[in-house]
């Protein structure tokens, strides 16, 4: 992919955006971009005379001369760097990121409301193109990650109910506030808050920014000899920093998730603040706008993406409690397979109706594709026996919940995973409901012995 039109090749130290930005490190990639870690060395810098106290790049044709005026102060500030493959279409779906992400950041000024914020955007041409790029506040590990961290074992209630917090923040206001439909919500597309805080950072005298040489410079430019030297000095300070934000990361947000589990002891979730942001607006569109029929992630998608009955909100709302009940047991709620004589739509809809019922026959008959799947009783065409199990159930017998926490989560939940899509809670309304607002009995424990130190101090 990396060839023309495909992705952009990238080294660590690469400037972008006439050398504000300095790639660190991979984060992540897609089938459309890759995304990095970079320094931004504006970002911290407010006033416009600190402007020329940064390094600045002189491109002169195609020789280059850097100019450093000042050692700069860099209270640096990281971001993450969506570098778009170059051809037409990809760029055309950059642009339609960068409409929606833009829609977010301008109806959350306060950069409260658990959506992923776009900093800046620019074009950036390469060997292979023009790659959109954009700048994005750099998060940290997804969700999908926390949840193979923590072994597929499923996270406490109290965890899981924090996150759904964020989500169902996230979601009423792409909602209720923009119109918006985020079409792809699932773990993958959720990423903790990074609590890395470079300026208070020991390690940040080690994150001074690579400066590499601005593009041009490879068509023969050539710096001085002492230019290369410190070139060099500064790679390899860069790349030593790099480690060291990778440990950190390692402990703050639940770790190098990347990795399968090896040994088979608990691991600690402990001190790691469990606030989230959505991200990913490749495919999101306005209710009264939409672009595309199918949608979603497979495992994610409402019944009635799959009927082609049409589509709002409520979509986002399913996508929700299927990443919930992945949350807190580990296992996906939908995994359909083909099988012998049936497709892959086909067993979801049986998979769905063995936890939630038989679905409605207005509802099974009532879509675009309805007759590819059902009769006119609304019965599957070729799955005839479906084995039911209730919720509430599966969470007690399969997942070893406590019988009480079982219905009270199940009574959550049920309600976003109604057939019927006008049915489901808003993000609003799951927000107020009893579930989301049970203090812990771990918080109660907390509350008192605080209570009881305050009273010490007074006494
Ligand atoms: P594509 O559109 O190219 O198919 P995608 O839509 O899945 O890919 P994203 O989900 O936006 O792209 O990003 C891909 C991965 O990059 C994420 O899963 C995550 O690991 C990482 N990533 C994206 N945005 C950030 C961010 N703001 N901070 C940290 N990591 C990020
Ligand atoms: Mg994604
Ligand atoms: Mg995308």
């Amino acid at each position: 992919s990396y060839r023309k039109g495909g992705y952009h090749a990238v080294r660590i130290g690469d400037p972008f955006s006439g050398g504000r930005y300095i790639a660190q490190r991979k984060l992540g990639w897609g089938q459309f971009s890759t995304v990095w870690l970079a320094f931004d060395t504006l970002s911290s810098v407010h006033t416009p005379l600190s402007l020329s106290l940064s390094v600045s790049f002189n491109l002169i044709r195609d020789r280059t001369t850097f100019h450093i005026q000042s050692i700069p102060k860099f209270s640096t500030n990281y971001v993450a760097l969506k570098i778009q493959k170059s051809a037409q279409q990809f760029a055309q779906a950059a642009l339609h990121e960068i409409e929606f992400l833009s829609a977010a950041a301008d109806g959350d000024l306060q950069n409260t409301k658990c959506v992923v914020r776009l900093i800046d955007h620019f074009k950036h041409a390469g060997p292979n193109g023009q790659h959109l790029c954009m700048v994005l506040e750099f998060l940290g590990d997804s969700l999908l990650r926390l949840i193979r961290y923590n072994r597929y074992k499923g996270l406490k209630l109290d965890r899981v109910r924090e996150i759904c917090r964020c989500i169902l923040t996230g979601l009423d206001y792409l909602h209720r506030e923009l119109g918006m439909i985020h079409s792809d919500l699932k773990p993958e597309n959720i990423l903790l808050v990074s609590t890395i805080d470079p300026g208070k950072d020991p390690v940040r005298s080690g994150l001074t920014p690579l400066l590499e040489k601005p593009e041009g410079n490879a068509n023969g430019g050539g710096g001085s000899s002492t230019m290369n030297l410190i070139e060099k000095k500064l790679k390899r300070r860069a790349k030593r920093a790099v480690a060291k934000i990778s440990e950190r990361r390692v402990s703050m947000v639940g770790g190098a998730l990347g990795e399968e589990a090896s040994s088979k002891s608990e691991r600690s979730l402990d001190g790691i603040d469990m606030r989230c942001k959505v991200v990913d607006f490749g495919n999101a569109c306005w209710a009264d706008k939409q672009f595309a029929e199918e949608i979603q992630t497979r495992q994610y998608r409402a019944p009635e993406v799959i009927l082609k009955s049409g589509y709002s909100f409520s979509v986002d709302m399913w996508s929700f409690g299927c990443t919930a009940f992945e949350l807190v047991t580990g296992d996906m709620l939908f995994a359909p397979k083909e099988g012998n004589g049936y497709g892959e739509d086909e067993d979801h809809l049986a998979l769905m109706m063995e936890l939630l019922g038989k679905m409605p026959r207005k509802i099974a008959i009532g879509g675009a594709r309805s007759k590819d799947y059902f009769d006119r009783h609304g019965d599957l065409k070729r799955i005839r026996r479906l084995k039911y199990w209730p919720l509430d159930r599966l969470l007690v017998d399969k997942y070893k919940l406590p019988e009480g926490e079982a219905k009270e989560f199940a009574e959550f939940l049920s309600p976003v995973l109604e057939f019927a899509p006008e049915k489901r809670p808003t993000a609003q309304q799951c927000l107020e409901h009893p579930w989301m607002n049970v203090v812990s009995t771990q918080n109660d424990a907390d509350n008192v012995e605080s209570q009881v130190r305050n009273l010490k101090i007074k006494g």
